[in-house]
């Protein structure tokens, strides 16, 4: 039989189900439609309770309507609930002989001998089992049982969905909720950044807590003695904030509170809450009235920037009101908490940093996006879950956050959570070990292997430093610049700059300079929206267009290196062109500060990051040009392969193995070596112990990685022989499908 047609449905499921008035018509038309396609004479949905662990008949075509509710199974009871309970389907062609099977009176289903259960699960959870029923003696064919299995697993994600979404328009709503309280859910997602928190949820939606705010009426009167108060209280909150973020994250934190202060204090904003109080109003609705009027002008106009200051008068005036009356539960704090959210300000992420949040559950981004390397320099365990419906979620429900594997327990129960805090245990230990790495790399064979770490914020140093890298084979430059209210002065850079330099004490430090545009946005550079902004004015381009920007910059560089080891590198070169025209900027910098009285190191070596394509083809008269090379693997992957890394949606098609990625990093390392150049890899593709033997096999000798993965990729060079890994690389080379690389890997691939 061919199910062509049946799969084409099934991917209208979703829409199916949106026009569905309820969860129960909606399996009611899925059973209709696969008995329809399937030719059996009966299709029916099973649903599981795990609490009761009942399996309940909740739709069929062909069995006694009446019967709907009222047929029950427990686990492993019949061949529907051995299904379940094995995971597995099951196919007999005479059913009403076979042993387990369970008739039940006044369904009709004696009639039927051929019978095929498949189980609805998501991972090891059990939701559902499909079952079908023919008169005639029949068997399923695997072609059959393939089908059903895909429209199972369909049905596995919707309906786990439905019982919130089904909440918000159905008359069942007590009931479906009651279902979603108590019911533990797992939702797996993708690590951004590794760790774990057991915590409670707290689903950021600001503009939801402005809006009740908004809709509440304060029946007790304030005065304009409160309303000082609450000004100056918040204020003092404020700066406490402001001073003990800049502690933790110099360079990093600089003013992250600033516009929230400087708002407070602005004569305007203040004064016309003070009139409306004089003029009678009770200051929590002048605050709101006010703030309201200000956030409606902010935005209007489309752009970041003003985006991001609409989200701080909104900040702000949940602060002042929460100040005024004594209410804690209005502002939320992020202390232990797993936050849900749709997008987060990389300003945002260190506020709740310094309230010392439990961990992030983003429900849009990727996992090599900034936000993501950000939080990892933040060690806040972060998972991106491609799932709107966590945004449903109840505030203060129980969540482990398992940022190793992307797991996501809402509602775990104590086995689960005993399993966590055994393994937790296990880890500590583990991670402990992984601290006693040596201060040389060698593969088995003795070879040596430099392992240079990648630095966003100067708090990375000290894991850095602990882990014993050999040097600094990226630092980031654009972090201090992105989580500020504006760009940072030469001087305020020089202090950054500086302080990295002398706390890696005479190791070599590349500098790639500012990367910003694309996911890394500067919210307070009037950019204009792009429609592309990956691949717009973003990087070197930025720098270049900006020139006094990017002039700045290479200064506080040249200063900060003063008598050491400096490299600067720069990013997204597309062109030899492009390579010469930020040279210059350095070479006339360093002129000009030949006539200035200022120390500075004028002779940087100065490299490029290997991240387009468009440089494979030139990659040997670049190497003439250029000191030195890194690859970054991330971006060099999402052009090669046209996959925006920053959208989960398409992550199965960002395929590191793919063989043109492979091949190319090939012929790159391989020409830039013959110039007798040093090349290095930076990007994600070098923390992932499972392409370190094919990066040794094309012959790099130098790796940057996230310092929380030195130890690992460290053991796994340890046991690496150099002609092995040669040998590794040339067979996964030889094969033109990713399919067979993933297969020789050990990867699951997933196109
Ligand atoms: C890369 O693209 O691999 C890289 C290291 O740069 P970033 O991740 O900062 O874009
Ligand atoms: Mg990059």
């Amino acid at each position: 039989m061919d199910h062509t047609k049946l799969l084409c449905d099934i991917s209208e499921l979703n829409h199916l189900f949106r026009d569905s008035v309820s969860v129960e018509s909606f399996l009611q038309q899925i059973t209709e439609m696969v008995s329809k396609h399937m030719k059996t004479e009966v299709c029916s949905i099973y649903l599981y309770d795990d609490d009761g662990e009942i399996l309940t008949l909740k739709a069929t075509k062909g069995l006694n309507h009446e019967m709907i509710g009222k047929i029950t199974l427990a686990l492993g009871e019949g061949l529907t609930g051995i299904s379940l309970k094995e995971l597995r389907p099951i196919n007999i062609s005479n059913a009403t002989q076979h042993p387990d099977n369970k008739l039940f009176w006044g369904t009709g289903e004696q009639k039927y001998e051929n019978f095929l259960a498949v189980p609805i699960a998501r991972g090891v959870e059990r939701i559902g089992v499909l079952v079908l029923q023919r008169a005639q003696s029949y068997t399923f064919s695997d072609s059959d049982i393939l089908a059903c299995k895909a429209v199972a697993s369909q049905l596995a994600n919707i309906i786990e969905n439905a019982r919130f979404i089904i909440s918000m328009h159905s008359d069942h709503e007590e009931k479906s909720r009651s279902l979603v309280k108590k019911q533990s859910r797992l939702i797996h997602g993708k690590v951004a950044s590794e760790g774990y928190c057991l915590g409670e949820t707290l689903v950021l939606d600001k503009e939801k807590t402005f809006n009740s705010l908004l809709k509440r009426r304060f029946t007790r009167h304030y005065t304009i003695k409160d309303f000082k108060n609450a000004v100056k209280q918040t204020a003092n909150q404020l700066e406490d904030m402001q001073e003990e973020v800049e502690e933790k994250l110099s360079d990093a934190a600089s003013l992250i509170f600033a516009s929230h202060l400087l708002i407070l204090k602005d004569h305007e904003f203040i004064g016309q809450m003070e009139s409306m109080i004089a003029m009678g109003t009770n200051p929590p609705q002048a605050i709101l009235q006010i703030a309201k009027k200000y956030m409606d002008i902010f935005e209007k106009a489309q752009n970041v920037f003003v985006r991001e200051k609409v989200q701080d008068i909104e900040d702000l005036t949940v602060r002042l009101i929460s100040n005024i009356t004594y209410d804690q539960e209005i502002i939320s704090s992020y202390k232990g908490k797993v936050v849900i959210a749709r997008d987060i300000f990389p300003s945002e992420l260190l506020k709740m940093t310094s309230e010392k949040i439990g961990g992030i559950i983003l429900v849009s981004g990727g996992v090599t996006s900034h936000l993501s390397i950000l939080a990892s320099s933040l060690a806040i365990p972060m998972v991106i879950a491609n799932d709107l419906t966590l945004l449903d979620v109840e505030n203060k429900t129980k969540v482990l956050l398992d940022a190793d594997t992307g797991n996501i327990y809402l509602k775990p129960n104590q086995d689960v959570i005993d399993e966590f805090q055994r393994r937790n245990k296990q880890r500590e230990k583990i991670s402990q070990l992984d601290h006693n790495v040596k201060s040389e790399t060698k593969t088995k064979d003795l070879q040596k292997i430099t392992l240079l770490a990648n630095i966003n914020l100067l708090s990375d140093i000290s894991l850095a430093k602990k882990v014993k890298c050999e040097g600094v084979g990226l630092y980031r430059t654009e972090f201090p610049f992105i989580v500020r209210n504006n760009f940072p002065s030469e001087q305020e850079q020089y202090i950054t700059y500086r302080k990295l330099i002398t706390s890696m004490k005479g190791q070599p430090v590349i500098f790639r300079t500012l990367d910003v545009g694309g996911d890394k946005m500067l919210s307070y550079y009037h950019n204009t929206i792009e429609q592309n902004p990956a691949i717009g004015m973003r990087s070197i381009r930025f720098s270049l267009e900006n020139k006094e920007v990017f002039i700045q910059q290479i200064r506080a560089i040249l200063r900060a290196g003063e008598g050491e080891e400096l490299k600067i590198m720069f990013p997204m070169i597309s062109s030899i062109d492009e390579f010469d025209a930020a040279k210059n900027i350095v070479l006339e910098c360093i002129e000009s500060l030949r006539n200035e009285s200022e120390e500075f190191n004028s002779k940087p070596a100065i490299g490029m990051m290997i991240e387009l394509p468009s440089v494979i083809e030139l990659i040997d008269d670049f190497a003439k040009e250029a000191d030195f090379f890194s690859i970054g693997t991330n971006d060099f992957i999402q052009f090669m392969l046209g996959v925006d890394r920053t959208n989960e949606k398409v992550a199965s098609f960002y395929m590191p193995y793919h063989p043109s990625v492979l091949r190319a990093m090939k012929t790159i390392v391989e020409s830039v070596q013959a110039h007798g150049k040093e090349i290095s890899v930076c990007g994600s593709m070098s923390s992932d112990k499972k392409y370190i033997k094919f990066l040794l096999g094309i012959g790099l000798k130098v790796l940057s990685v996230s310092p929380s993965h030195l130890p690992r990729i460290q053991k796994v060079i340890n046991s690496i022989t150099i002609s092995d890994a040669q040998a590794y690389a040339t067979q996964l080379i030889s094969k033109n499908r990713a399919c067979d690389i993933a297969k020789l890997m050990g990867i699951q691939d997933s196109v």
